[in-house]
């Protein structure tokens, strides 16, 4: 049996860590890229060697920046008393696109996996308890996949967070088991903002 050249093997198994990437599509990608023009590879290898230094992670929110001023946390511009926690940086992106939600915004660091025996020192809870002292809050929303993971978190910050006399919601309706907040509408996750509960 033929095996292809090494390089495009390391490209394949490169491609195949990409979400929802199996072998056949990684192949493709693979085949794809080789048949590019050279202009076009040489741009793509610069974009990939700069992303890591062209953006940041807000010290304060986790949200990502190409700046050192992170919009998501100007408390003149954003209501300081709502907190939503989410799990990934993308999803501040996906709330906002809602327009109807303007409070501030804490990415965790990992969720909990009671399968991966991840536990709550995986959470960098020092840095979300923190964040809960400086913000003059009213309500904290959860807005965490429905998974086994996005469940668990939840569970475990609601109890944590009622602990400190804080309303804890969490997005309502709409979300079917196992869904992820990327693949929900605009208006469906507007309802499930809108309808969050306790
Ligand atoms: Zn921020």
């Amino acid at each position: 049996m033929a095996s292809y050249p090494e390089i495009l093997q390391k490209l394949i198994i490169l491609f195949r860590k990409l979400p929802g990437v199996g072998r056949k599509t990684a192949e493709r990608f693979a085949f794809q890229i080789i048949s590019w023009q050279k202009s076009d590879i040489t741009f793509f290898t610069d974009l990939l060697q700069n992303i890591g230094s062209a953006l940041t992670f807000c010290k304060t929110c986790g949200a990502i920046s190409d700046s050192t001023a992170c919009p998501f946390c100007d408390e003149r511009l954003r209501n300081s008393s709502l907190l939503c926690i989410l799990a990934s940086p993308k999803d501040i992106y996906t709330i906002e696109n809602t327009r109807i939600f303007n409070g501030m915004y804490h990415v965790m660091k990992g969720l909990l996996s009671p399968l991966d025996n991840r536990g709550p020192e995986e959470l960098n809870l020092p840095a979300l308890e923190k964040r809960i002292e400086t913000l003059p809050l009213k309500e904290v929303i959860l807005a965490f996949d429905s998974t086994l993971e996005g469940d668990a978190t939840a569970l475990f910050l609601k109890d944590l967070l009622e602990r400190k006399n804080i309303l804890v919601t969490r997005l309502a309706l709409g979300m079917p088991i196992g869904s992820s907040l990327d693949y929900l509408d605009e208006g469906t996750l507007s309802k499930a903002l809108a309808s969050r509960r306790p």
